[in-house]
């Protein structure tokens, strides 16, 4: 009832700005709800702070909100408008001196971090591949670096993964953990990483380096797992269903005839793909568990048409088809080339090995039957989807799909 008769008494009706200036003068903190005389039917919710009347437009959707934090009641909003307005306006100097001289750097989270890249280091790890490509000036042409690349042994990468913020309200007193300060406001303080649960203030999120170390407890499933999120949660180079997809078809599918092409019973492919959510790297794929070995084929399939961002990005989607579309073939070949190093590492990485394993496919042609060309039309449209589906897109790109495929299993040793 006190609640009521609050919210009740606030109301002025359609009162002018001066008068609802004049009603508030009197007490630093005191508020009012005006209905707006130049639009009837909004209402302004009049709040006095720092000597002066200010009025902001009030909306209600269930909640009551002036930006974008809703709250159950006005006297919610107010309260933290008035922590915020003090902090803002008293405490602008230590706001603006706790994002220049953040403690991030000393905290737990990242030495964590630090701890996790010198046991990764100790294991072989020297330069990501990316860097190495990039880096290294003396090789002249772009398509002769496999030579280069053959010395150096297979690495563990430490691939940058960007943190996936989302506005969170914290229950009792938090504090940031980019800039150590306090989280200040009743709800909403701050936002939350969900794959590695970093809590930042909404300011500080845009100046967290992108050292994601997502965690296994967050990260549920495997399958539509956004593919970078999920190696750094395993700590793995590539997503161990490729890895494992691969090694098991490597062991016992490579003369099945029409392998990739034909497809595996759907319900056994779906059983794969719950094996791996369950049970991650321990999942049985083994010749016991999936005679068939096109059920393996399915699932890898499966893996790489569910990922949220598809191996070849959206971002990088037309650049591709733009280079299949080059008539000169040598062109052509460098195009793809360029457009395969702007790939995100782990995207990259994982490419480069799908790439070596369907060449190897090819190999055994005379028993299986794919080729380079088959395998195209087969792995196109797995790995490239356009930005925005539509039929007619997905008809025009389709030559141009196979034929990046293609020629990246033909030339996957000069284009990896
Ligand atoms: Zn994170
Ligand atoms: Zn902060």
């Amino acid at each position: 009832p006190q609640e009521v008769s609050t919210s009740v008494n606030l109301f002025h009706g359609m009162i002018s700005r001066e008068y609802a200036d004049e009603l508030l003068v009197a007490a630093e903190g005191a508020y009012l709800i005006r209905e707006s005389q130049r639009q009837p039917g909004t209402h302004t919710l009049a709040l006095r702070f720092g000597h002066q009347t200010l009025n902001y437009r009030l909306f209600y959707d269930g909640k009551h909100f002036v930006g974008e934090k809703r709250f159950e009641s006005v006297h919610d909003l107010v309260t933290d408008a008035l922590i915020t307005l003090y902090i803002e306006t008293k405490a602008a100097e230590y706001i603006a001196k706790m994002t220049t001289n953040p403690i991030y750097e000393h905290l737990g989270y990242t030495s964590l971090l630090k701890d996790k890249m010198v046991h990764r280091l100790s294991r072989g790890r020297t330069e990501p591949r990316r860097v190495t490509f990039q880096g290294d000036d003396r090789i002249s042409s772009p398509l002769v670096r496999r030579s280069a690349l053959k010395d150096t042994p297979e690495k563990q990468c430490s691939y940058e993964k960007i943190h996936n913020f989302k506005v969170h309200t914290f229950r009792g007193p938090h504090w940031c953990e980019y800039c150590a300060n306090f989280m200040w406001g009743l709800i909403a303080q701050g936002v939350r990483c969900s794959d590695c649960g970093l809590n930042v203030h909404k300011q500080c999120s845009k100046l967290v380096p992108s050292d994601c170390q997502p965690d296994l407890r967050r990260i549920k499933k495997v399958f539509s797992c956004d593919l970078t999120t999920l190696v750094k949660a395993h700590n793995t180079t590539r997503p161990m269903v490729v890895d494992m997809c691969i090694r098991e078809i490597e062991l016992r599918g490579m003369k099945s005839e029409g392998l990739y092409r034909v497809s595996g019973f759907s319900e056994h492919i779906e059983d794969v793909r719950l094996a791996f959510d369950r049970d991650g790297e321990k999942a049985d794929i083994s010749a016991s568990a999936y005679a068939d070995i096109n059920i393996i084929a399915g699932a890898l399939k499966l893996y790489l048409r569910d990922l949220p961002i598809p191996i070849i990005t959206f971002d990088l989607y037309s650049k591709f088809i733009q280079a299949a579309k080059i008539p000169n073939a040598e062109s052509r070949l460098e195009a793809i080339h360029e457009s395969v190093l702007q790939l995100p590492p782990a995207h990259y990485e994982t490419l480069r090995y799908l790439m070596a394993h369907l060449k190897r496919v090819t190999q055994f042609e005379k028993d299986n039957l794919m080729n380079s060309e088959n395998l195209g039309i087969v792995y196109g449209p797995t790995l490239m989807q356009p930005p925005e589906q539509n039929a007619l897109t997905t008809l025009n790109d389709m030559r141009q799909q196979k034929l990046v495929i293609q020629l990246m299993i033909e030339h996957e040793d000069v284009l990896f």
